[in-house]
């Protein structure tokens, strides 16, 4: 029962410290501004309850009602994860957090983050302190008046020299430079912006002090000043995707590895899942029945990380699996087998129902029993191809896949309207996102394989790049592939 304030990292969801993601683990409430990288509140159990506190123009949540929350939170005795952009007392108002907690007696912890103020000058290539060129760094609020000690003191940091980093200050930069300059910094002073810094959106502008009013960049900006922003150690790649945005339709829990691989790619995904797995109709009490009987059968076929979760789980003791050999269709699904210490005999090449028929060993004499727990709604191929080379299938319902219960956010379906391409998984995904968008498609449609291609065409909608490899990293392979051209 502490109220932690964790420093989120300024946007990277890798800067993120070992003790914030331990913390966010096993946190009952996460209370977060508007610009935590949305990753890592995916790392929070999924039954916490996620409060989105951040400030948007023209809906201002006050800063006492924020800090009466994590009091009630707290009081109730809950592991409260105040999650806050980059380090929580760099212009976070962590402080006052901190200080209403000890006066309400809430026990608290703080976890500082890596700071927006020098990780976006790093990833724009900027160290800042560099010797000969800068021996001490300022962090300043470029936000005239808000600082409640009193106005910046513009011209004794201009005579005082060093590296001047601005946070908040696109707004007022004009009035900066120009005050800067006129308490005697140099009108030539390098100059860097570095907008939505360490993340796949990152944009970069270098100019002269001079010039800085001309810069055109959006907020989230940090504004470095100072002769270490000539300086351009170029190391930080953005990725072949970057500047687009993606849409990723599949289910959230069969989303991650899509997401990641997007966004190792540099691509800003909108999350946007249009379908769940749900329960079989039956509860999944014939799913349970044929893995009572286990080890009846020679072969257990899988096709989806999902079913291997579900069979599993419905199996209790992977013990049961003794002698049962396995086989899969892709990757991903044999990663699922061997997170439960198990492993795949037969992983499909290529990864296509097809290719798993034709890569099983054909069965010797005594037709060899094949037990297939799949998704309601898949095609007769798989269970056919191995009945026409000999096995005697036994085909298990495990989960069916249905279009999100929930009503999908208006602000993600306006951001999956204005994204550059929009992916899709599996016929429902296309369905689904046809019927949830009511029509409107990002200009270009990108498919994990020729049967989600397919059902898109049947559904009138042009496919641009199918991917090669049925995985996500085929996927987004083929995405970089076909936008590079
Ligand atoms: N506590 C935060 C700063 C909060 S003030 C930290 O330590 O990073 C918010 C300001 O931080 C923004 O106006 C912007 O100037 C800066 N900022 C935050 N995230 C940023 C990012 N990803 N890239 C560049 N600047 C960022």
């Amino acid at each position: 029962m502490t109220v932690y304030l964790v420093g989120a990292g300024p946007g990277d969801p890798g800067l993120l410290t070992r003790r914030g993601a331990q913390l966010l683990s096993r946190a009952d409430v996460v209370v977060h501004d508007r610009l935590v990288p949305t990753e890592l509140l995916a790392l929070a159990p999924s039954g916490a309850l996620v409060v989105d506190v951040g400030k948007r123009p023209g809906e201002p949540r006050r800063q006492e009602d924020i800090n009466a929350l994590l009091v009630e939170h707290g009081r109730a005795g809950r592991t409260v994860v105040r999650l806050k952009g980059g380090d929580p007392f760099v212009f976070g108002r962590g402080g006052e957090e901190a200080l209403s907690l000890a006066a309400a007696g809430v026990p608290f912890e703080v976890v500082p983050g890596v700071t927006a103020a020098f990780a976006a000058a790093a990833y724009a290539g900027v160290p800042v302190t560099h010797r000969g060129l800068a021996s001490s760094v300022t962090v300043v609020t470029g936000r005239v008046g808000e600082n409640e000690a009193g106005e910046v003191d513009w011209e004794s940091l201009a005579r005082a020299g060093g590296t001047l980093v601005v946070l908040m200050g696109m707004a007022e930069r004009a009035e900066i430079a120009r005050r800067l300059m006129s308490a005697g910094r140099a009108a030539d002073t390098p100059v860097v912006v570095v907008e939505k810094g360490t993340t796949a959106g990152q944009r970069v502008a270098r100019c002269l002090l001079e010039d800085l009013h001309k810069v055109e960049l959006d907020s989230p900006a940090t504004i470095v000043i100072g002769e270490v922003a000539g300086l351009d150690l170029h190391w930080f790649d953005p990725g072949p995707l970057h500047g687009r945005t993606v849409v990723v339709t599949r289910a959230a829990n069969r989303a991650g590895r899509l997401v990641e691989q997007l966004r190792v790619a540099g691509a800003e995904v909108v999350a946007l899942p249009v379908v769940e797995t749900a329960d079989p109709e039956d509860g999944g009490r014939a799913l349970a029945a044929a893995l009572s009987r286990a080890a009846e059968f020679d072969w257990m076929v899988f096709t989806s990380a999902v079913a291997v979760d579900r069979a599993l789980s419905a199996i209790g003791d992977p013990g049961a699996l003794d002698g049962v050999r396995l086989a899969v269709v892709g990757p991903a699904t044999a990663r699922a087998l061997e997170e439960r210490q198990l492993c795949a005999e037969v992983v499909a090449e290529p990864a296509t129902a097809a290719g798993l028929v034709s890569s099983m060993p054909p069965p010797s004499a005594a037709a060899e029993r094949v037990l297939y727990p799949r998704a309601l709604e898949v095609r007769p191929e798989l269970a056919d191809g191995l009945r026409a080379k000999g096995f005697a299938v036994e085909e298990v319902v495990a989960y069916r896949t249905v279009p999100s219960a929930g009503v999908l956010d208006a602000q993600l379906l306006g951001r999956a309207a204005t994204a550059d391409v929009v992916t899709f998984t599996s016929p429902s995904t296309v369905h689904a996102y046809l019927q949830a968008a009511g029509g409107a498609l990002p200009p270009v449609v990108a498919c994990i394989g020729p049967v989600t291609a397919e059902a898109a065409g049947r559904a009138g909608v042009h496919v641009d790049v199918v991917a090669e490899e049925h995985s996500a990293e085929g996927l987004v392979r083929a995405l970089v592939c076909a936008l590079r051209a």
